[in-house]
């Protein structure tokens, strides 16, 4: 040892485990000739090094820079020990029975490593479709219990061969533990079956032919990362038209797979920051602006500006699109809103009627998880649904909380569990409206609450009676049980993304969510805690003429909104809209609204969106929900500098009439002004109101943050927007960058509700 030996310990605290940072940690040190040891800990590494001082320092400095891909450091602790002469570096195993951390990586793309490999014809693993490395490859899905190791995966049902094997013991090596680690001889393969469950082909001809297969027109069931796709080829309009018949999704445009950057600025644009998102090991579906003409069948998104796009993730989705295609459709494999195909058997059991072949292999998933969605708006990474890739990544929170299960909205439900200052939210579960889905939720808790190791204390849920996760968690055994305001829990799960305290104003909205009063809420600005809320102000409430059904028919909802601003004479008014609709119905409507029949008093943005598009002319019915709003954001021009009146009034709430801007919007659309005229006028409307009720209620209250959350938030001209004026008017504002603005997010703010609540 030198003269000048100094030694530290090292505590690195993440998602390290299973993710080659011990190896990486072991070559760290063998650069800088340092010695030592590295073991896993349960909240992650620790390393006892010792040598000079420089290279101690260097050692720190790219031990957190240079980290393998898969490891997510939170934080790295260094002190000084005393030097022990270690004569080498080694891995050690983890001293006593301490319980694993139980961090666990997400599922990610094939590296470049791997592909390279998978692509060189003399290499042992040329053209095998389950290639992985501890940089990259299936994880989250394959686990079904801790410790993460191999007989609790499911590789368990693969020995290793003596090459893999090696691999596997050889810490210089990048298989170095990886657990799914296999090749051709000792691994899972993939097979080729028609929907009657004959293997068509042998297996090492499976790919070929299956792009063969696409090529033709047929659609095929093809197995997964998280689940099951259904693809078609997506330049051949037949195949596309025959997915949506067989699958019963009439307009809501597919994803699609094309097979790099170069193949997708065929068909749309790609900017510096959406490379980036679409490269990234998560791999999600990124919205792309068409581009036209283009190769891409018009019934990929009929009617839409944009394409849902994402590059191949799997090393068997490499070997399909280089068969040559512009893009394969790839949407999950369903029916429907059920939840996505896992098993084999469930697959042609659940798909034979859709799918006329089946790809599938034999290494089982033990959790589903969805494609994940994002977009770029408003200077950020947007979450339309977490999904694969990044769950099960946890939010870190401000402060420790107690093990706390939240089980989310009905909608895009997701649930959270919390473990010390980590809120882990799960992946997309569905629209809680089938049994399935429901199956599927309480799969997923048990699932979860097994591998992250929590048994919580306190069950947080919505305040709504009949949504199926409030019953599921009322019935649920639990020293507490708190039921949190859905547009509070909105603002909340932002707060906690941004770790912020004290008071804020919370602009809340969206579609649907149960009020304290039992109206359905979702135009809300709310003075918001933690542990509770004001509402401020709402948008003030009109019917929705048969109820469920006025969010299905838009059209219903610009009755009401006509009603509300112009009485009965709204019949008179020459909206081409109103025309369409049967005027025996337009009747029976104004009496549903005038009677008080079946017609919940509603406050909510989403609505209000609908009913404007529907008064525009854009549609009448939805096959989707937010179909109408969406059709009216893309409508929006840019090109408008006036705004609609707008008002409210002052009672124990200020509440926005909305009876100025459906008469703005019905002038215009009367006079002829174009759509795209009046959608940005309303858009910007609702920009200059909202940025004055908060200057108004920041002033009354000294409040100078502002929250934002909310499915309507999805809206990139509102987010854009309002978040510019409000920081005109010298407001901080706080979006969602972590966890979806939507109903998918809202389980982390229950969860933090419930906290803060039961702290006091
Ligand atoms: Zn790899
Ligand atoms: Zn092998």
């Amino acid at each position: 040892m030198p003269e000048n030996c100094v030694a530290r310990r090292l505590k690195v605290n993440g998602i390290v485990q299973g993710v080659g940072f011990r190896p990486f940690v072991f070559q760290l040190a063998e650069k800088f000739s340092l010695k030592g040891e590295v073991a896993n800990t349960s909240s992650g590494v620790s390393i006892h090094i010792e040598g000079s001082p420089e290279n101690l320092a260097s050692f720190e400095k790219e031990l957190s820079e240079k980290s393998p891909p898969l490891a997510y450091i939170i934080e790295i602790s260094s002190q000084t020990e005393a030097v022990k002469n270690h004569a080498d570096f080694a891995i050690v195993k983890s001293k006593g029975q301490a319980k694993m951390s139980t961090l666990i990586s997400p599922d990610v793309s094939v590296c470049d490593d791997c592909r390279g490999e998978m692509l060189a014809p003399d290499d042992r693993r040329y053209h095998y479709p389950f290639i992985n490395c501890t940089n990259c490859g299936p994880r989250y899905t394959i686990i079904d219990d801790i410790p993460y190791d191999r007989p609790k995966t499911s590789m368990r049902h693969f020995k290793m061969c003596p090459q893999c094997q090696a691999e596997y013991d050889d810490p210089t090596n990048r298989r170095f533990h990886a657990q799914p680690n296999a090749c051709a001889d000792c691994g899972p393969h993939v097979g080729l079956y028609d929907n009657q469950r004959n293997e068509i082909v042998p297996h090492t001809q499976a790919v070929k032919k299956a792009a063969d297969l696409l090529k033709a027109g047929f659609i095929l069931a093809i197995k997964g990362l998280g689940g099951y796709h259904l693809a078609a080829d997506a330049a051949n309009t037949d195949a596309v038209k025959q997915l949506r018949r067989r699958k019963l999704r009439e307009e809501k445009p597919f994803a699609i797979m094309s097979y790099d950057l170069e193949t997708i600025d065929h068909y749309a644009r790609v900017g510096p920051v959406e490379e980036k998102l679409l490269t990234a090991i998560q791999r999600p579906i990124v919205l792309l602006k068409k581009k036209k003409p283009n190769p891409i069948s018009e019934e990929v998104a009929p009617g839409n500006k944009y394409y849902g796009v994402m590059l191949p993730y799997t090393p068997l989705h490499y070997l399909l699109l280089a068969q040559g295609f512009d893009a394969l459709v790839m949407t999950s494999g369903n029916l429907s809103e059920e939840p996505i195909a896992i098993d084999n058997a469930d697959a042609f059991k659940r798909l034979f009627d859709i799918a006329d072949y089946f790809l599938i292999h034999n290494r089982d998933i033990y959790l589903r998880s969805d494609d994940s969605i994002v977009r770029y708006a408003a200077g950020a990474r947007r979450f339309l649904r977490r999904s694969r890739g990044f769950v099960p990544i946890p939010v870190f929170l401000r402060n420790e909380v107690p093990p706390i299960l939240a089980c989310g909205a009905e909608q895009k439900n997701t649930i959270c569990l919390t473990r010390q200052d980590k809120a882990f939210l799960s992946q997309h579960i569905g629209d809680l409206e089938n049994l399935p889905t429901y199956e599927f939720l309480k799969l997923t808790i048990a699932h979860l609450k097994r591998i992250l190791d929590i048994e919580p204390e306190i069950i947080a849920c919505d305040m709504h009676p009949d949504y199926l996760s409030t019953r599921y968690a009322l019935k649920l055994q639990a020293d507490h049980k708190i039921q949190v305001q859905h547009h509070h829990a909105h603002i909340v799960s932002c707060m906690a993304e941004h770790k912020l305290e004290g008071t804020v104003i919370g602009l809340s909205f969206d579609g649907t969510g149960y009020g304290t009063d039992g109206a359905i809420w979702g135009g809300e600005i709310l003075v918001a805690r933690e542990y509770d809320f004001e509402r401020a102000g709402h948008l003030a409430y009109v019917p929705m003429p048969g109820s469920a059904a006025a969010i299905k028919e838009p059209w219903r909802m610009a009755v009401s909104y006509l009603q509300d601003a112009y009485g009965s004479d709204f019949c008179n008014l020459d909206l081409p809209a109103l025309n369409e609709i049967d005027p025996e119905k337009l009747t029976i409507i104004g009496e549903m609204i005038s009677k008080k029949i079946n017609s919940p008093l509603t406050s909510s943005l989403g609505r209000l969106f609908d009913g404007v598009a529907a008064i525009c002319g854009i549609r009448q019915r939805v096959n989707f929900e937010g179909q109408a709003a969406m059709e009216l954001e893309m409508a929006a021009t840019q090109d408008s500098d006036t705004i609609y009146d707008y008002a409210w009034d002052t009672g124990d709430a200020y509440r926005v009439l909305t009876e100025p801007i459906i008469r703005g919007v019905a002038d215009d659309v009367v006079k002829g002004k174009p759509i795209g005229e009046i959608s940005s006028r309303f858009h910007r409307t609702l920009i200059y109101l909202f940025t004055d009720m908060c200057v108004m209620i920041g002033q009354e209250r000294e409040l100078n943050r502002v929250v934002l959350s909310g499915g309507v938030f999805q809206n990139a001209i509102l987010l854009t927007g309002l978040t510019r004026a409000l920081e005109k008017k010298g407001f901080k504002v706080f979006s969602h960058q972590q966890v979806p603005t939507n109903d998918g997010g809202i389980a982390l703010g229950q969860a933090v509700v419930a906290a803060a609540k039961i702290k006091r």
